[in-house]
């Protein structure tokens, strides 16, 4: 699979996608209070500092909640698709989809795979864990 939807870039996440051309998953780290977010911001969600790193991030993670899309959100997006909330091992939770043929269900432990973009990012997904 694969997604051709433009998914635009500014300053702050810029850094993160261009560790998805390297299929590296990284979390945002706040090295006043620790917490780590994801998608990276100017300022931390926890503190308000802005004293934050991107650092690597775990590759698993467990399903807190899923839906199945039926109705495309734009024209050239496929349905269906699973989207859903996981709760990663560094504990942010990410808005992801879960690919591979499996049901899925709450609280399940999924690992990340990746979805390539046309120009060579690509965005993190979830598949069950073997
Ligand atoms: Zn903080």
């Amino acid at each position: 699979m694969s997604i051709d939807t433009e998914i635009p870039v500014d300053e702050v996440t810029e850094p993160w996608w261009e560790l998805t051309r390297q299929r590296r998953l990284a979390v945002q780290r706040c090295g006043v209070c620790g917490l780590a977010q994801l998608p990276p911001r100017l300022l931390c969600t926890g503190c308000g500092g802005d004293e934050l790193e991107l650092g690597a991030a775990g590759r698993r993670g467990i399903v807190d909640s899923y839906t199945v899309v039926h109705r495309a959100p734009a024209p050239d997006v496929a349905v269906p698709y699973t989207l859903a909330r996981v709760r990663l091992v560094d504990g942010p939770i990410l808005l992801t989809r879960l690919v591979g043929d499996f049901e899925p269900r709450c609280d399940q432990p999924v690992v990340l795979t990746w979805l390539p973009l046309p120009d060579g990012r690509a965005l993190p997904a979830f598949t069950r864990e073997l």
